[in-house]
């Protein structure tokens, strides 16, 4: 079922999206563009566009289409695994100790995710519930109440190689309706029942077959816009067997260990838990927190630090995304957003150093 239609009608979309959920979408502020809790169509930057190389980042105006900007900076995970998330509290009350679990429902509706996300989306709901003996309740209680709107990408950044990274363009993932910008207004694809729910009551007139073969086009245009690329031809045995290379050193004495790009990674996302207490000792919580590969003591265990150098760390980095995943979940950990490229101050750039340590005979 697709239909096709203009910016009024996308507006009335989002303001009936705004009747059951809270509407996270990217907004422009700050200099950055960046996924937000936004009640306001108004506030999505139509008519921006994102300038992006390894660890450079600035926003400009373009006249090109309403939807010029790419992938938002932060993610999708930022809400489904919050960075801070209390677990549960425990707290006395009249001599007693009481345990309260706080699972929070929040039914969330995305509104613009692009394919890359999508993707690490899927990779998430595998390590979280899917192929996962333990699901996560925390995950999964968030997971089950959004909706998502996906858009195809009609421009690229520079530091995009999803396409090489097993993101597929004709594939619709979990979206519940899709969007693509196309020359006189979007072609909005219906792909669920709730999907056919949410646009109930509006008027809409149905696609003709050369807006379809239009969305064809935007897509492949799309896709040879993407420069960077990564070969994954025998990726995992190549970097398997450069482990002991000297040329991770370099990569270590070039990384900071900052941990940027396990932030900004839409697929990171250990994790590790503090406990919170009231120093009256009636009150404590305990939260789950971010953690990265790169802090230093990640791999400490009894006072031996398994990967004492940045360069041991970066290594593990990389090969947990492009072999490790692989011999776990059957496909690379990386979808190429290109996000920890352009957030290294380093400017490190992973899709370069995978194919520097491939090249390395
Ligand atoms: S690769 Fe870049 S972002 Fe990641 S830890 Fe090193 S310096 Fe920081
Ligand atoms: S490793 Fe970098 S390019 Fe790959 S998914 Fe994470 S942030 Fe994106």
């Amino acid at each position: 079922m697709a239909f096709k239609i203009d910016i009024t009608t996308l507006r009335q979309i989002y303001e009936k999206l705004k009747e059951c959920y809270e509407v996270i979408s990217p907004v422009y502020d700050n200099g950055v563009i960046q996924y937000r809790e936004n009640p306001s169509f108004d506030a999505i930057p139509f008519g921006k566009t994102q300038i992006e190389y390894a660890g450079t980042y600035f926003v400009s105006d373009t006249e090109k289409n309403y939807i010029s900007y790419v992938r938002p900076s932060n993610t999708l995970k930022n809400f489904l695994r919050p960075p801070q998330e209390v677990l549960y509290k425990v707290y006395k009350k009249d001599e007693k100790i009481y345990f309260e679990s706080t699972h929070v429902k929040r039914p969330m509706a995305f509104f613009d995710v692009r394919k890359c996300d999508l993707k690490a989306l899927s990779i998430l709901d595998d390590v979280f519930i899917n192929k996962n003996n333990y699901p996560d309740d925390y995950y999964k209680a968030l997971r089950e109440n959004i909706f998502i709107v996906a858009v195809n990408c009609s421009e690229v950044s520079n530091v995009c190689f999803c396409s090489s990274m097993n993101v597929d363009f004709n594939n619709d993932y979990m979206a519940d309706i899709v969007l693509t910008e196309l020359k006189d207004g979007f072609l909005l694809e219906v792909k669920t029942e709730k999907g056919k729910r949410l646009l109930e009551g509006l008027v809409l007139q149905e696609a003709k077959e050369d807006d379809i073969k239009e969305k064809n086009q935007v897509l492949t245009q799309t896709y040879t816009k993407i420069k960077k690329s990564i070969n994954k031809e025998n990726l995992k045995e190549d970097l398997y067997k450069k482990i002991d290379h000297p040329y991770w050193e370099n990569i270590g004495i070039r990384c900071f260990g900052c941990s940027s790009c396990t932030q900004v990674c839409p697929t990171c996302f250990c994790f590790d838990i503090v406990e919170r207490n009231s120093l009256d000792g009636s009150y404590s919580e305990r939260v789950r927190v971010y953690d990265s590969c790169f802090n230093p003591t990640f791999a400490t265990v009894h006072k031996f630090n398994l990967r004492d150098k940045i360069s041991f760390r970066y290594r593990h980095w990389l090969l947990h995304k492009m072999a490790y995943w692989q011999d776990q979940f059957g496909d690379v950990g990386c979808v190429g957003c290109g996000r920890c490229i352009t957030w290294c101050p380093a400017k490190i750039d992973i899709e370069v150093e995978t194919n520097n340590v491939r090249d390395i005979l």
